[in-house]
């Protein structure tokens, strides 16, 4: 074994290199190594072995192995291989998606001045620049790759006259596993050793175990300076030990665990139990209403995993449902958890990706990259809100976690569990289909009611509603509650003051200057702002269209809904949940345990509020605009807003009060609302079911998405018609005229981002290798034509969003 592929992040391809005789330990598959690449060194990951290439290609060394252990268990990188392909993402980007970031060291050019340089700098009288480049040299040296044309040019010459030389230097990593300094009784520790006021400190130290200095400092004061006299005489030591950074702080709620289970979850759990004693790959669909107590299910299953001596992974769709999921494992299961999401520092994530590798963390609850994690046994991966838009990644490798819990969970002979109180069509079809066991939980525990709903007709209450967001309904049960002590949620999906900004003179909307979108007064910072690009201006009252005072900026975002209440109920203590508000770290964490503890009253926001959370003082939700998501450009609108609005109402009536959940819309007859009304997902998805094959869509069809993007616009859509036009050519050629749908090429819905053009075209077909190969040949094609033009194109396998 000495010839082995090595990834190296983020190239595309992996390439030979082989192991030097000068390594006498074997290396593992999975380990971290230095590798020269071209002049720099770099870090790689030994892949596979690869065959001896011959002699007549010249193969370079691996230079060093950097841990002991590897980093990728085998099954992980089949995981891995499989995402790259599916995906049609380079490998090498995969694994630096699927790693803590901080993990890569490459060795860098840098300058830096030689001893006749500095003789040259104090004997003689240099030109200004060379003297100030030689000066700033004998403070430290400074990377190559970082000095402008000029400053390179100047360089250069003083390199010629070796004054200044070039030359690679290896940084430190990034990040590395933290050290903190222990104290231990050293060689001459002895109670005559220290004086009688320090005899303390020698009684608490006795013994071999030694404490961390922080904990140390807590009783005694230990002055530097007495702590190093103590160590020069050998009463003491310190010793650099690693430890792992704790992100886990308070935990969010304690809660008792329920003595007896209901008859629905207890035949959830017996099902969830024979799979996992069964020990292959099964998946379970647990279609469980809002506060039916699916997560009870998952705890319990957790355990039923740890007693088999496996591991369990447990995923939320974002990060603000971590720390209710996270409490709840914690106080059932202690130390035992890991925790891996975007707020960790990158020391943090890598800490805690380490000690899930050396076994130290069985159970690991996370958001969707934590389907990456390095667990040996897995026994069971859990998905809750499978649903859950978030679960997909939106850009880079644009991977989907429920999606992949399936696949990991099959590559391990693991268990499968997807929770949902409205599964997605797709995975409800699955189940259809017999693919998947379906585990229903159609009530809530403790015989509490589901929500009652009522609909608002917006058009009915249209006059002399200017000033107020809330229908005369929904404010006199608002005035109830909130003088009954009970707690209120507002949903409004639009955050910021007004949303849309516009002439009233000449009707036009003030757009961003760098994307297709309006922009949103925010009254706080006093600007317009997009929400796309984060540009933002101050408000003028001149028309950039005609030039007249004509700008005004209209609507309800949450931030004027707040007010508004503030002002209606000004006894009320009011806060909002948003992006806005949530800015500061841990201020999301903050904002819910009021809430949590009732310090506040009445909370608005955005699906923020939305998701997962246990409330039981929430009597009575408003939702101010259902149609926002119903008037969405795609044809899962319907199915989201029936989520949106089941997941919304679920948050009524989980404690002893039942609840009430107001919508209000324009649209009252629509289909939906029906359902809505009645609890039905089923019905809505028997319905909805019937569109989508009428329009083939999935889950009748599969779908990839190509977005063509870049500059200039012409450029943008020249090239994506002639992508198009190569398309179609080529799916005739192939005989699909039948089995392959092209639809596009057109202008995306918001057709610029950031400045950048975005031309779309939509694949659609049932055979899914079909797909494949046509997805493969247009990334090559599109690799070759759009070369150095400017423009990009981005293949989306099952895309979620396609605007
Ligand atoms: P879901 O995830 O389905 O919305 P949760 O798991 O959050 O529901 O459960 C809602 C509440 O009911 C939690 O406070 C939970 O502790 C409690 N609970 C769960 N199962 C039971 C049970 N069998 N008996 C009593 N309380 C339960
Ligand atoms: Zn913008």
């Amino acid at each position: 074994m000495s010839f082995f592929q090595v990834v190296i992040p983020p190239l595309d391809q992996p390439y030979v290199y082989q192991i030097p005789t000068t390594i006498l330990i074997p290396p593992e598959i999975g380990q971290r190594v230095l590798v020269p690449l071209r002049n720099q060194r770099v870090t790689g990951y030994l892949w596979e072995e690869a065959p001896d290439p011959g002699s007549d290609h010249p193969i370079k060394l691996i230079e060093q192995i950097l841990d002991p252990q590897p980093f990728f268990t085998p099954s992980l990188r089949a995981f891995l291989s499989w995402i790259s392909r599916y995906y049609h993402h380079p490998l090498g980007q995969v694994v630096k998606v699927a790693l803590p970031p901080g993990l890569a060291i490459s060795s860098l050019e840098v300058i830096e001045i030689t001893p006749q340089g500095t003789e040259k700098l104090h004997s003689s009288s240099l030109p200004r620049l060379e003297r100030e480049l030689l000066t700033d040299l004998t403070q430290k040296r400074r990377p190559w790759g970082k000095l402008d044309l000029e400053q390179k040019k100047l360089a250069a010459r003083l390199e010629a006259q070796g004054l200044i030389s070039r030359i690679k230097h290896l940084p430190k990593e990034k990040t590395r596993p933290k050290k903190v300094k222990w104290v231990y009784p050293g060689p001459g520790f002895s109670e005559e050793a220290f004086s009688e006021k320090d005899r303390p400190l020698h009684d608490f130290l006795q013994g071999p175990e030694g404490l961390p200095l922080t904990d140390l400092r807590l009783f005694f004061p230990l002055p530097p300076r007495l702590l190093n006299q103590w160590c020069r005489k050998g009463l003491l030591e310190i010793r650099e030990q690693p430890c792992f950074r704790n992100p886990l702080g308070e935990i969010y709620c304690v809660e008792e665990r329920p003595v007896d289970l209901t008859v629905e979850q207890e035949q959830a759990l017996l099902k969830i139990k024979r799979a996992l004693v069964d020990g292959r790959y099964q998946s379970l669909l647990l279609h469980g209403v809002t506060g039916s107590g699916k997560t009870e299910i998952y705890l319990r299953a957790a355990e039923e995993t740890l007693a088999q001596n496996r591991q369990a992974l447990i995923l939320v769709p974002e990060i603000g449902l971590v720390p209710q999921m996270e409490g709840r494992f914690r106080t059932r299961f202690g130390e035992k958890i890991a925790v891996l999401h975007s707020g960790l520092s990158p020391g943090e994530r890598l800490d805690q990706w380490r000690r899930i590798q050396v076994g130290e963390t069985p159970i690991v609850v996370g958001t969707r990259s934590a389907i990456f994690a390095p667990l040996e046994a897995l026994g069971l991966i859990v998905v809750d809100e499978e649903h859950d838009p978030s679960l997909k990644q939106q850009e880079s490798l644009r991977y989907h976690a429920r999606d992949l819990a399936l696949v990991r969970a099959q590559l391990v002979q693991a268990v499968a569990v997807l929770g949902s109180a409205t599964p997605s069509l797709t995975t409800l079809h699955l189940q259809d289909r017999k693919k998947m066991a379906y585990l229903p939980l159609t009530r809530r525990v403790r015989q509490r009611a589901m929500p009652e709903i009522s609909l608002i007709d917006l058009k009915q209450y249209r006059k002399g509603r200017q000033g107020t967001p809330l229908s005369p309904p929904l404010l006199e049960a608002v005035r109830t509650q909130v003088e009954a002590g009970h707690q209120i949620l507002f949903f409004l999906n639009r955050r910021g003051f007004e949303p849309l900004t516009l002439c009233t003179l000449c009707g036009a909307p003030v757009r961003c200057r760098n994307c297709s979108v309006s922009l949103t007064f925010h009254a706080a910072s006093q600007e317009l702002l997009c929400h796309l690009c984060g540009f933002h201006q101050p408000l003028f009252p001149l028309c950039p269209a005609c030039g007249r005072e004509g700008i005004k900026t209209v609507g309800w975002g949450t931030e004027k809904v707040e007010k508004e209440l503030k002002r209606l109920f000004p006894e009320t203590v009011i806060d909002r949940l948003d992006r806005d508000t949530v800015s500061k770290k841990n201020a999301h964490y903050q904002i819910l345990k009021r809430f949590q503890d009732r310090k506040t009253q009445i909370l608005v926001g955005t699906q923020m509020i939305t998701k997962g959370h246990d409330f039981p003082g929430v009597t009575l939700i408003g939702v101010l605009c259902a149609d926002l998501s119903l008037n969405w450009p795609d044809f899962r609108s319907g199915e989201r807003t029936f989520q949106l609005l089941a997941q919304v109402a679920g948050r009524a009536g989980r404690g002893p009060y039942p609840g009430k959940v107001f919508i209000q819309t324009y649209n009252p007859d629509h289909y939906i609302f029906e359902y809505v009304r009645r609890h039905d997902y089923l019905g809505f998805y028997r319905q909805e079911l019937k569109f989508r094959r009428e329009f083939e869509y999935p889950p009748f069809t599969r779908l990839v998405h190509i977005l063509i993007q870049g500059n200039p616009e012409t450029g943008v859509r020249d090239q994506a018609q002639e992508i198009g036009n190569l398309l179609s050519r080529e799916r005739e050629k192939r005989n699909l005229t039948t089995s392959l749908t092209l639809l596009g090429p057109v202008p995306a819905p918001i057709s610029k981002i950031k400045g950048r053009y975005r031309w779309q075209i939509l694949l659609k077909g049932k055979d899914p290798r079909m797909l494949h190969q046509i997805s493969a040949w247009v990334q090559e094609t599109g690799k070759h034509i759009l070369k150095g033009s400017g423009v990009q194109l981005i293949l989306d396998v099952d895309p979620v969003d396609m605007l």
